[in-house]
């Protein structure tokens, strides 16, 4: 059931608690809407992967009400209590080496020896973590490798059929998916750009991220993350200066585009409307979605890395 926002007190509570008995529940964060399951719960991850169609070698991010909660899972480096101590609440998941006791189970984990942990900012979020008790697995509350929602119209209806509860919060404020660290070393290393950039991380911290070293060029990788990802239906076209026939135009500064990343050049009002252009774009059944070129620098690294993933060649 999707509810209106100001039934909200009761459903995030009837949710905390089908997230405690197992079941899976779709909910706001800052970043994207989010598929939640009890990363404790084996039965309600399997579900979780299988109602998402995600492979099973794709490691999930689990959510914690707050710093205390995610730091009792894991081995906490300084590096990671310094990012948490600047960044958390926020769109940041770092990646840890979790305890040996640690009750997030393996399939969580896809078998690994780390986990990518997060404490989300947004207030319903926080609200629904406290209320379940337990770190929460949620990935993107879309199908695996299409376009993530970031409003509940975006939601796909076999998808929320499987869900006790859909949260409507609105519009999603950051529009993509969190910045991935990991904080096992002394240095941060990115493996997935997103709303904290690496230019904030270096302002707050004096750090520089590195790349993994198995990568090469400046394209981070974290396991599981399929070349083509972020799917809209229609063929994406990108650095697109023009419009071909039969194209949607999504512009950037762009005056004769059919839809506004931006108007003004504003990266981050960008990326919070990527998602939601493509849905719309996708909806109009285009032959393909023209995209401007957007700045590679800050945000634009994020949405960038989205943008050519949404255009690599299908599976
Ligand atoms: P999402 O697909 O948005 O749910 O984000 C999950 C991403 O976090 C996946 O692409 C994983 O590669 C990454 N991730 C989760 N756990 C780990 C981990 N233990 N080590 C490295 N990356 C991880
Ligand atoms: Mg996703």
């Amino acid at each position: 059931m999707i509810l209106a926002p100001q039934n909200q007190d009761k459903t995030i509570e009837r949710a905390g608690l089908a997230l405690r008995q197992g079941k899976l529940v779709v909910f706001p964060t800052e970043t994207v809407y989010g598929i939640g399951a009890a990363s404790n719960n084996p039965n309600a991850v399997a579900k979780l992967y299988e109602v998402k169609k995600r492979p099973q070698f794709n490691p999930l991010i689990v959510h914690c009400a707050n710093k205390e909660m995610a730091f009792k899972l894991v081995k906490v480096t300084k590096l990671a209590k310094h990012l948490g101590d600047i960044f958390w609440p926020g769109p940041l998941s770092l990646v840890l080496t979790c305890l040996d006791n640690s009750p997030i189970c393996s399939l969580a984990r896809a078998g690994l020896d780390s986990v990518a942990l997060r404490v989300p900012s947004h207030p319903i979020c926080k609200k629904l973590l406290e209320i379940a008790g337990v770190p929460i697995v949620a990935p993107s509350a879309n199908p695996s490798g299409k376009l993530s929602p970031t409003k509940v119209n975006h939601l796909d209806e076999a998808l929320i059929s499987h869900c006790t509860e859909v949260i409507d919060a609105g519009t999603c404020s950051a529009g993509i998916e969190s910045t991935i660290i990991d904080a096992r070393n002394e240095a941060p290393v990115i493996l997935r750009t997103g709303p904290i950039t690496n230019l904030d991380i270096k302002n707050q911290t004096n750090m520089h991220c590195i790349y993994p070293k198995s990568k090469q060029g400046n394209s981070p990788i974290a396991p599981g993350q399929l070349e083509s990802h972020y799917a809209p239906f229609a063929n994406v076209r990108i650095n697109a200066t023009n419009k071909k026939k039969g194209e949607i135009f999504i512009g950037f500064n762009t005056p004769n585009a059919d839809l506004h990343l931006t108007e003004t050049g504003d990266l981050i009002e960008a990326a919070a409307k990527l998602f939601d252009l493509l849905h719309v774009a996708d909806k109009m059944n285009p032959i393909s979605i023209a995209v401007a070129p957007i700045p590679n620098i800050g945000i634009g690294e994020a949405i960038n890395e989205r943008l050519a993933r949404a255009a690599a060649p299908r599976n």
